[in-house]
């Protein structure tokens, strides 16, 4: 085994071992989880290793990135999902890899993306990113819907050709009222989650909560977590 190898298999482990832990906490089975590794700024080798080593589900967020990836690893049974803030003129290209875009945030792009999935005869899976500190109407600074606008862009997503309404993702803010409270953060998107279902019963997925703070996130009730930094390493500065 090659070191590079080695050092993701053991940090790799531990996390399984903080996902597992947490869920026993939370009275949760270790199957309502899912780990979604965030390989942004890592090579194509890495994504290989994740892959050998059972990761099923890869995160990217920078179209630019993530488009050379992933063709390199298309002989790879991997999902591909899309979490980054998303301009319009790069959702062609996105649709051509991603399984699952998880930053979903205003009209515009629910239009560019349903065009492309229908042009290229795909199905593409979208998350709603909700901005809990936006203002309402407003859009979150690292991009997000604000909470208000959840109903109505949902109904969107739902009757887009080409488009399923698959849940909400979030990031914690690292500002106002929620800084530092991660847990009431993702309360939060589990109730708008709550009341999402009422409508789209089948937008079940909550992906929520990173390396610093999954435990909160899969005791809140999420569905999928994003951790790359702590399977991976410290990144460097850019991504
Ligand atoms: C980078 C990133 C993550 C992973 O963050 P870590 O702290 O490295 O685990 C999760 N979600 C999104 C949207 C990201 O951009």
């Amino acid at each position: 085994m090659t070191d590079r190898k080695h050092e993701i298999a053991t940090n790799l482990t531990a996390v399984e071992e903080r996902i597992t832990a947490a869920c026993e906490a939370a009275g949760r089975r270790r199957d309502e989880v899912t780990l979604i590794v965030v390989t942004k700024t890592y090579p194509a080798e890495d994504v290989r290793v994740l892959s050998g080593l059972g990761v099923r589900h890869v995160a990217e967020n920078r179209d630019q990135d993530a488009a050379p990836k992933a063709t390199a690893c298309v002989d790879l049974p991997l999902s591909w999902h899309f979490v980054g803030q998303l301009q319009t003129n790069k959702v062609r290209s996105v649709v051509g890899y991603a399984d699952v875009v998880q930053s979903v945030d205003r009209a515009r792009l629910v239009t560019a993306l349903s065009r492309e999935a229908v042009r290229a005869g795909r199905e593409v899976r979208c998350l709603l990113q909700v901005a809990l500190d936006a203002d309402a109407g407003g859009r979150g600074e690292r991009g997000g819907v604000a909470p208000s606008g959840v109903p109505e862009l949902a109904d969107l997503v739902a009757g887009a050709e080409g488009l399923r309404l698959d849940g909400l993702m979030t990031v914690a803010p690292l500002t106002g009222e929620y800084a530092g409270r991660q847990r009431a953060a993702f309360d939060h998107l589990m109730d708008l989650s709550t009341d999402l279902r009422r409508a789209h019963p089948a937008a079940n997925m909550v992906s929520a909560g990173m390396s610093a703070d999954l435990e909160e996130a899969v005791a809140a009730g999420a569905t999928h977590v994003r951790v790359g930094t702590a399977v991976l390493g410290v990144r460097p500065r850019l991504g």
